[in-house]
């Protein structure tokens, strides 16, 4: 018979976890190693003013990767993201009610409490939700356990407290809220995780049963490269050839349209979206809980100006394990197909990509060639810039239309000349620093 060693905070609720997750696996013998943390032990730290992403997991990570337990049990919302090396998630556990709660004195609900009440809460989220609401109201760190929290209600120190919903159930403690508050909460709120070391394959066959995750799809960010379907990964198009459902981009349009998957455009055409960034992290994680091979086609590499940083991140805070698939960027393609290296020796050692839009946000770094995105209405505002900064006005620049795609123009000309170009998106923009390579781009 199997007997864990289980790592868990010294609180009645960490405690009461931990039962939680092993009343599920009556089979499992398991012995505590109960651990004040660095949150636990430092109850001057403010939740509300961004303290350290681990200041609840720390030790027990540290035990675990010090191999002194074999796996401790959190709640997922208190997780580092991501895990700290050699560690992973081996179970997410079903939600158990993800909201928030008001406990207050006399059960006076929030729009009901006293002008300028003193409220405790420990998260910024919640301390916006309630100014929002009343902004009267004075708010006040709150912190320590949830009876230490209670108390400071019972004992008149503060009006009401915002606590989850989820840690008084389990404490056996509903009787005392007040009220459900409607606030949107951490996207992992009610769920507990069960984390272990990477090298541990025997544990993540034991904890596996209670994983939500084993019936979630995957999700692929897929560079689409610049748009001629030569020009796609043979990892790309076999992601492509496996999704059941393709989130794809304006300048990824041609290339989803060859493949079987359901399709969904979410990208931006004459400056119109057809859905908010929210919106479309939110419809990649819903399509992954559902099942489905999701793929985020995206023009280009998708981290270089897609945002598909902010998706991945999204993604991995709901603990989605997300593959990156890369792709040849646009500055990369035009520089190829307009036959301008970007670097060359003895004459240009550094290239910068950057954003054309917004204005008045251009960039010119020390760098020997500049290559602009998205900079098809503000060319005016580019030269302007680089002027400025210093380059000479007959320095060449070559603006790459439609890069590899059938409408494919390059347009040579110079900074001085830049302005009064007539030109749309989606264009590359290269530019040398060095006058005497004029000739050559
Ligand atoms: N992730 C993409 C860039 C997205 S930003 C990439 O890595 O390429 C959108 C900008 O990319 C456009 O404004 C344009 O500047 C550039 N772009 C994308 N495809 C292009 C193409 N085929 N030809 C020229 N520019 C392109």
């Amino acid at each position: 018979m199997v007997s864990l060693i289980v790592a868990s905070r010294n609180s009645p609720l960490a405690l009461r976890q931990v039962e939680e997750v092993f009343s599920l696996l009556p089979l499992i013998k398991y012995r505590l190693l109960p651990l004040s943390s660095y949150g636990d032990k430092h109850k001057n730290i403010s939740l509300l003013d961004a303290p350290p992403p681990n200041i609840f997991t720390k030790e027990l990570d540290e035990i675990l990767l010090r191999r002194r337990a074999d796996a401790a049990v959190h709640s997922a919302k208190d997780l580092p993201c991501p895990l700290p090396e050699g560690l992973t998630v081996l179970a997410l556990l079903p939600a158990a009610n993800p909201q928030d709660a008001l406990v207050s004195q006399h059960n006076l609900p929030l729009r009901k409490l006293p002008h300028g009440a003193a409220v405790g809460t420990s998260s910024p989220l919640r301390r916006q939700e309630l100014l929002s609401r009343r902004p009267d109201l004075q708010i006040v760190a709150l912190r320590g356990n949830i009876g230490e929290r209670l108390q400071k209600v019972d004992s008149g120190q503060l009006a009401a407290i915002v606590v989850a919903v989820c840690a008084l159930q389990r404490l056996g403690l509903s009787d005392r809220i007040t009220e459900i508050l409607p606030f949107p909460t951490h996207p992992l709120q009610g769920h507990l995780a069960v984390v272990a070391r990477t090298d541990r394959p025997d544990l993540r066959k034991i904890f596996q049963p209670l994983d939500v995750r084993r019936t979630w799809g995957r999700a692929a960010l897929v560079g689409a490269g610049p748009g001629h379907p030569l020009l796609l990964t043979r990892q790309a198009d076999i992601y492509l050839r496996q999704a059941d459902i393709i989130f794809y981009d304006d300048l990824a349009r041609d290339i989803a349209k060859t493949y079987s998957a359901t399709k969904v455009y979410v990208g931006k055409r004459k400056g119109r979206q057809a859905y908010s960034q929210e919106t479309i992290n939110e419809k990649l994680y819903q399509a992954v809980k559902a099942g489905r091979k999701t793929v985020r086609l995206k023009g280009g590499d998708p981290f270089i100006f897609g945002r598909g940083g902010e998706e991945l991140e999204y993604l991995q805070q709901r603990l989605v394990s997300v593959a990156v698939v890369p792709g040849i960027t646009a500055a990369l393609s035009a520089a190829a197909l307009a036959q301008i290296p970007l670097t060359k020796r003895g004459q240009a050692a550094s290239v910068a990509l950057l954003s054309g839009h917004p204005a008045h946000k251009i960039k010119v770094p020390q760098t020997d060639t500049l290559v602009y995105y998205m900079a098809g209405t503000t060319l005016a505002a580019v030269s302007g810039k680089l002027l400025r900064s210093g380059l000479p006005p007959p320095a060449a620049a070559v603006c790459v239309l439609n890069a590899s795609l059938p409408a494919q123009s390059i347009i040579r000309t110079t900074l001085r000349q830049l302005p009064s170009l007539k030109i749309k998106d989606p264009l590359i923009l290269i530019v040398r620093r060095t006058a005497e390579n004029d000739a050559e781009i």
